[in-house]
C-alpha cells in the first residue's frame, strides 16, 4: 500500500486518481505490484472499480482466487510501456522485480515528472541492468523491509542449496516441514522437487495458486506421496511445536526467511536458512545509487510507525511477518 507519500510528486499523482498496491480508497487507475496481500488490500469483486495494471500472473491470480472479473486487468509485462490518458497522461514501464511470481515494479511518467516505484524487490542482474537503462528518476519508492547492515544475504541460489541439503539430510527418516507463503518461495519447492525428485504437500489456498501458475506438479494434496510438508510461517509458531511428531524428532523445520539473521540461537530441530525475496540493506543502497533519484521515500513506514508490512498470516512475536 502507498498513499502518496508527502513528496510534491506522489502528492499530485495520488490527487489525480492513482492508486498503486492500495485498493482500499476509490481511484481512477490502479497499479498492482504482486499478489501479496499486504499489496491487495481492498482489491474484490464486489468493487467495480478503476482499471488495474498488472502483470499476466497477478491478474490470473486476481481473477481465480478473489474472483476479480479478468476484465478489470490492463496486462503489462516486465520491460513493457504501455501510454494511458486517464486519470492524467502517463506512461507506465515494468520492470521484473524478482519477488515472487509475477511481480512488478512500475516506472510511472507523468506531467509532473517520473516516480519509480519497486513494490517488493530482490536485486539481479537483470534488475540492474533494467535501471541503468532508466531516464532519470524524480522521486524513488523503495523496498525497506531489511533497512539495517547487518542485513546481508546469500544470492538466493547458495540458499536454496542450504535448504536442499537440509533436506535431503533428514528425508529418509523424518518429516521435513518448510515455512512457505501461499504465493512466495516458490524456487524453493522447485528445487525440492528437481533435485529430491519430490513434491511438497501444502493446504488447498497453496496448492489452487500453484494450479493457476501452471506449477501443479512441484506441490501435492496427498499428504502419503512425500515427506515434505509446506506450512505458513505461523503454523511452526502455534502448532508445529506442540505436535508430537516434533517432540519425538520425527519431523524438521526448515524455516527460510531473511529474519534467520537475527535467530541466534533457534529452537531445537529448527532450521533458519536466510533465503530472502527481498533485497537486503546493502542491495537496497546498491539499487539507490544506481538509480540516482532526486529524492528517496521508503515503501515501508518505520516500526511502530502504525503499518506493518505482512506477507505470513501471522508472526511470532516480535519479528516482523515477512517471506
Ligand atoms: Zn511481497
Amino acid at each position: 500500500m502507498w498513499r502518496g507519500g508527502r513528496h510534491p510528486l506522489g502528492r499530485a499523482l495520488h490527487a489525480a486518481g492513482l492508486r498503486v498496491d492500495d485498493f482500499e480508497v476509490p481511484g481512477r487507475l490502479y497499479l498492482l505490484s504482486h499478489f501479496h496481500s499486504d499489496h491487495t488490500r481492498g482489491l474484490s469483486r464486489r468493487d467495480p472499480g478503476a482499471p488495474v495494471v498488472t502483470s499476466p500472473e497477478t491478474a490470473l491470480l486476481a481473477a481465480r482466487l478473489h474472483r476479480v472479473p479478468e476484465e478489470r486487468f490492463l496486462l503489462i509485462r516486465g520491460g513493457e510501456t504501455i501510454d494511458l490518458e486517464s486519470p492524467t497522461r502517463l506512461r507506465v514501464t515494468a520492470i521484473d522485480a524478482n519477488h515472487c511470481p509475477g511481480a512488478l515494479m512500475f516506472l510511472v511518467e507523468s506531467e509532473w515528472g517520473r516516480l519509480l516505484y519497486t513494490g517488493d524487490f530482490r536485486l539481479d542482474e537483470t534488475m540492474r541492468a533494467a535501471v541503468r537503462a532508466l531516464p532519470p528518476v524524480d522521486l524513488l519508492v523503495a523496498d525497506n523491509t531489511y533497512d539495517h547492515p547487518r542485513y546481508r544475504f546469500p544470492r538466493q541460489e547458495v540458499a536454496i542449496d542450504e535448504v536442499v541439503a537440509i533436506a535431503e539430510r533428514h528425508v529418509r527418516e523424518r518429516q521435513v516441514a518448510i515455512a512457505v507463503y501461499t504465493i512466495g518461495k516458490t524456487r524453493i519447492l522447485r528445487a525440492l522437487r528437481e533435485r529430491l525428485g519430490l513434491p511438497t504437500y501444502v493446504g488447498e489456498p497453496t496448492a489452487r495458486a500453484y494450479g493457476v501458475l501452471g506449477l501443479a506438479d512441484i506441490v501435492t494434496r496427498d499428504r502419503d506421496s512425500t515427506p515434505l510438508r509446506g506450512y505458513a510461517r505461523g503454523y511452526f509458531e502455534r502448532y508445529f511445536k506442540m505436535r508430537r511428531e516434533y517432540r519425538e524428532g520425527r519431523t524438521i523445520a526448515i524455516i527460510p526467511t531473511g529474519w534467520a539473521v537475527d535467530v541466534l540461537r533457534p529452537e531445537w530441530n529448527f532450521h533458519y536458512v536466510p533465503y530472502s525475496e527481498h533485497c537486503d540493506f546493502h542491495e537496497r543502497e546498491e539499487f539507490v545509487a544506481s538509480v540516482r533519484p532526486a529524492a528517496v521515500e521508503d515503501l515501508l513506514e518505520p516500526a511502530g510507525a502504525g503499518r506493518r508490512h505482512t506477507g505470513a498470516p501471522s508472526a511470532p512475536s516480535g519479528t516482523p511477518a515477512i517471506f
